[in-house]
């Protein structure tokens, strides 16, 4: 068995000011990508895992992750795309494992992945097995799963289950290519949008997945359910919610776990309702000693992790103006502010207003800030999410001021994990508190180091109904008006093509 594998890892957001280019990749291939894999919690990593364990032989491809974000460049996508695809039409492989994360997109393409798995396939010819594992807030559309054999999300938000997606989704691969099981799969898309209550181990979800792993128990020709819950900040047409099932050679099977699970989806739209603490709360209870410290703030309104820019200031001017008592430190996105520091230099003085510059609507503060520390912006996530990626927060520049210090970074980027502060020189054992542009994956990571309370802040990944011009994407509920829609899902078996 020989199995390429490669990954193309973004989350796009229509409405943003900002491209992403090829300096917020992180980019690894050949050997580099194996030995990345080796100790990664990415679904990258499980798939290697299980390939190995399988004696297939590991065809490394390209390995490409950015931080969410605006629009990725067509020519860059074009340029990762025909990479993949040209090694896939040279080396002719038996299987192709994908690690997506399925909600990318591009300045011209809405649906990159679709375009990549159909290309791949064209290239590799039908008898090759196409196995993708996906975020499960992955825009999931018909060209991804009419050109791939394999198409599965990993279950949990927070996501601790990348590894175990990519180990299923190689599973069933190896399974295909030993002839022992034929997938076929049942999809229904649901045209609902929400952007809380996104847990999995709460709330409306922990209910439906819960229904999903009985449905999953019930009938051992299921192989896989899938619920993906379209990340919020895209506009592309039926970016909705996906309800997928893959069954062994039995389209009825895979069609009726579908039904069932998206009719229980539809009659919990409304349970999606926001329940966020109010942030001046927060802070008070931490000023007050009634709140252990440190405590790690999700900044809702500014999450990078959801494709905002991270040039949101509610959370400093709020510390700076009635909470100078605390200890905190918060990472904005500011590239003219880092270049200033620099001109600066360690030690000096920098005058000028922080933030706003990137994303509509945020007022910069202005403040005076000490220059403690300039660094390049790399970092090794320390995990449990994304562990073993590198990453890229482009150059930074660590401001104090008072009691505050800011992690100023070039580019939107990954602060939901310990190891991005560290690996910029600050000291997060002295802060009562610590502010990640992330709403669940600072979660798990921060999870040693003090309590994680997502608050309530202002800003275009706070979603509420009219908060964004929506176009393509609807109608869609809670957007507009919309009727029951059909539950019959559409069949994708690849036995028939
Ligand atoms: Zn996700």
């Amino acid at each position: 068995m020989r199995v390429f594998v490669s990954s193309l890892f973004h989350e796009g957001n229509s409405f943003s000011r900002l491209t992403t280019g090829v300096e917020n990749f992180s980019i690894v291939r050949g050997d580099e990508l194996l030995k990345k894999a080796q100790g990664s919690s990415s679904s990258l990593g499980g798939a290697c895992r299980i390939l190995a364990q399988s004696g297939a032989e590991i065809l490394p491809g390209l390995s490409a992750v950015s931080a969410p974000g605006g629009p990725v460049e067509d020519s860059l996508f074009r340029r990762l795309r025909d990479e993949i695809v040209e090694a896939v039409r040279r080396l002719q492989p038996d299987g192709v494992y994908l690690d997506l994360h399925g909600a990318m997109i591009t300045q011209t393409l809405d649906d990159p992945e679709g375009d990549l798995i159909i290309a791949i396939r064209n290239a590799a010819g039908p008898g090759t097995v196409i196995a993708v594992s996906l975020d499960l807030h992955a825009h999931v559309t018909p060209a991804m799963l009419d050109g791939a054999d394999v198409v599965i999300a990993c279950k949990e938000n927070p996501h601790t289950d990348y590894d175990r997606a990519g180990e299923r989704a190689a599973e069933l691969m190896v399974e295909s290519l030993n002839r022992r099981i034929a997938p076929v799969t049942a999809a229904t898309w649901l045209p609902l949008i929400f952007g809380a209550q996104m847990e999995t181990g709460r709330g409306p979800l922990a209910v439906l997945h819960r229904r999903r792993r009985e449905l999953l128990a019930a009938d051992p020709k299921l192989l896989d359910i899938s619920i993906y819950n379209c990340t919020t900040l895209v506009d592309v047409e039926r970016g909705w919610q996906c309800v997928t099932a893959i069954a062994d050679g039995d389209p009825e099977a895979a069609r009726a776990a579908v039904d069932t699970l998206a009719r229980d989806f539809w009659l919990r739209r409304s349970e999606f309702v926001p329940d966020f603490a109010p942030l001046a709360e927060v802070l008070a209870d931490v000023a007050a000693g009634r709140s252990e410290k440190p405590v790690i703030l999700g900044d809702q309104g500014d999450r990078v992790l959801a494709g905002a820019a991270g040039d949101g200031t509610t959370i400093i001017a709020e510390l700076a103006n009635r909470w100078p008592m605390l200890r905190a430190v918060v990472p904005v996105t500011d590239p003219a502010m880092v270049k200033a520091a620099q001109q600066a230099g360690l030690g000096e003085d920098v005058i000028r207003p922080l933030g706003g510059g990137l994303s509509k609507g945020i007022t910069p503060f202005l403040g005076t800030w000490r220059v403690s520390r300039l660094g390049d912006g790399h970092f090794i996530h320390a995990g449990p999410y994304l562990r073993g990626e590198p990453a890229e927060l482009g150059d930074t520049a660590v401001l104090r001021s008072h009691n505050l210090t800011v992690l100023v970074t070039s580019l939107p980027g990954f602060t939901q994990d310990p190891a991005a502060f560290r690996s910029q020189g600050v000291d997060l054992a002295e802060q009562d508190v610590i502010v990640a542009k992330s709403g669940y994956h600072f979660k798990i990571s921060f999870a040693d180091i003090g309590r994680c309370i997502v608050v309530d802040t202002p800003g275009i990944s706070n979603y509420r109904p009219g908060l964004l011009p929506f176009a393509k994407r609807r109608p869609v509920y809670p957007e507009d008006d919309v009727q029951e829609p059909d539950f019959a899902a559409t069949v994708f078996d690849r036995r028939i093509a």
